[in-house]
């Protein structure tokens, strides 16, 4: 065992429970009655960088949650490794799906049991441990900066500017992010793209009021059954999306990329045994790896309207509202896709109601080179620590901040996550395990040492 992988190992049960008392600040960004919770979770974050040795942390205030800023200069002629990671978690609800508290962190069969203790906390707090390993075991082979982030979970609003700001000293080589996941730890995997993001809000307003369903019923349009037609129009019987121009720009995969793709193992049979369903659904002529990973997908994340409390209360409401969001895959543009989805809704719209269009967050896709050095000092790391070759895999989720580094920063990016598709990110229960937490931190530090070697090999 290497210096380096003995101090992580006798330092485990020290790191873990540092990363408990980071995941005990409940830092839920889209919530505001959390805004103290959040401040204090990015000066935990910043003390922690400081404690791990990087020379400067700041905290960059911006008009929403702050961004914690670190750096540790070791010399300015050698590359710069930018570690983007984020602090903020997801909402805990719904609560009484939770075994334990989710800011009450637990550490149950190996797994460590919080909101954020995946996504992303732990394994943002894998790149300060191993800051801190390296540092005690013959320094750094290269300079890194941290920029961690408060506001990944409601759109990274502030992000974009904060960039356009701080270009000069945000300067770095790469961008390496883990909050993402690997196939499992049999098989580790490096995520090569991500899908971007469109989100929607509907509200269709019917009546100026709501009526009596017994007096005005039958003769006036309800609003939640032309919302809920409106929503199953926009799925054809194949389970292709319906809005005119949709697929457009979408990339198609050439044969020889489907077959690579469709060889990272995967079992449908376990994937319908963990879901308790006995028949996945999606869109025809794509394998689930493709539905998720490819290709473009509408989804309903929440409907709304008249009365949903307790009893019966017989009412024709005037409104019912939903939000819908749209995974992109590349070509497509975030912005083309909400002002599609905008006029098909409004076109689709009869003329009994009126129909109001919002839009959220968005983000676009993106694809990250597998041939670059970076993927290679990924994969070399990956393959030390493992002991296998990392398999390249497509997400689903989005993390519209990468394409934002290629755009305004000129910077590519590796996304080396630890997690699993299993550790319930975003729902109850989220864990993450203390071996895919160890990993991690013995695997950063292969990962600077492979890039700062290839990357002075081949200057560019
Ligand atoms: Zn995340």
């Amino acid at each position: 065992m290497t210096a380096l992988n003995k101090y992580i190992q006798d330092n485990l049960p020290r790191f873990v429970e540092e990363l408990i008392e980071l995941l005990k600040i409940p830092s839920v960004s889209a919530d505001s009655s959390h805004n103290a919770d959040t401040a204090r979770c990015a000066e935990a974050v910043r003390q922690s960088l400081l404690k791990a040795g990087c020379t400067h942390a700041e905290i960059c205030p911006t008009p929403g949650h702050p961004i914690v800023y670190a750096e540790k200069i070791v010399d300015p002629a050698l590359p710069t490794i930018l570690t983007y990671g984020h602090y903020d978690v997801q909402p805990p609800d719904p609560l009484e799906l939770w075994t334990s508290g989710p800011f009450e962190p637990v550490v149950k069969d190996d797994k460590i049991y919080a909101r954020g203790s995946c996504d992303d906390k732990g394994q943002v707090f894998m790149h300060v441990k191993a800051l801190e390993s390296m540092l005690a075991n013959g320094g750094l082979p290269c300079n890194v900066k941290f920029m961690i982030e408060g506001e990944e979970e409601v759109g990274s609003n502030n992000l974009g500017a904060f960039l356009r700001e701080n270009k000069e000293k945000l300067k770095a080589d790469i961008v390496l992010v883990s909050d993402t996941s690997m196939i499992s730890m049999d098989t580790p995997s490096i995520e090569t793209g991500l899908r971007g993001l469109a989100y929607m809000e509907v509200e269709v307003t019917g009546p100026n009021r709501d009526l009596h369903s017994g007096v005005y019923g039958g003769a006036v349009g309800n609003p939640i059954t032309i919302l809920a037609k409106m929503i199953a129009s926009m799925h054809d019987e194949n389970n292709h999306i319906t809005i005119p121009g949709f697929y457009d720009d979408v990339l198609i995969l050439s044969e020889a990329e489907r077959v690579e793709l469709n060889k990272a193992p995967f079992s449908l049979e376990e994937y319908k045994k963990d879901l308790n369903i006995d028949e996945v659904w999606g869109e025809k002529g794509y394998t689930t790896l493709e539905r998720t990973g490819v290709r473009p997908t509408l989804e309903l994340n929440g409907i709304w309207g008249g009365y949903t409390g307790e009893g019966a209360k017989t009412v024709l409401p005037s409104k019912a509202s939903a939000k819908i969001s749209m995974r992109l895959v590349p070509h497509q543009k975030s912005g083309q896709i909400a002002k599609l989805f905008r006029e098909h809704f409004e076109k689709i719209a009869p003329p009994y109601v009126k129909v109001k269009v919002t839009e959220h967050h968005g983000g676009e896709p993106v694809v990250t080179p597998t041939d670059g050095i970076a993927y290679r000092a990924a994969a070399m790391a990956i393959e030390e620590s493992f002991g296998k070759k990392p398999v390249p895999t497509r997400g689903g989720g989005s993390i519209p901040i990468v394409a934002l580094f290629e755009e305004v920063l000129g910077l590519k990016t590796v996304l080396m996550g630890f997690g699993l598709d299993s550790d319930n990110i975003h729902s109850p229960n989220e864990h993450y395990g203390v071996l895919n937490f160890r990993k991690g931190i013995e695997t950063i530090p292969l990962f600077f040492k492979n890039y700062s070697q290839l990357k002075s090999n081949n200057p560019s």
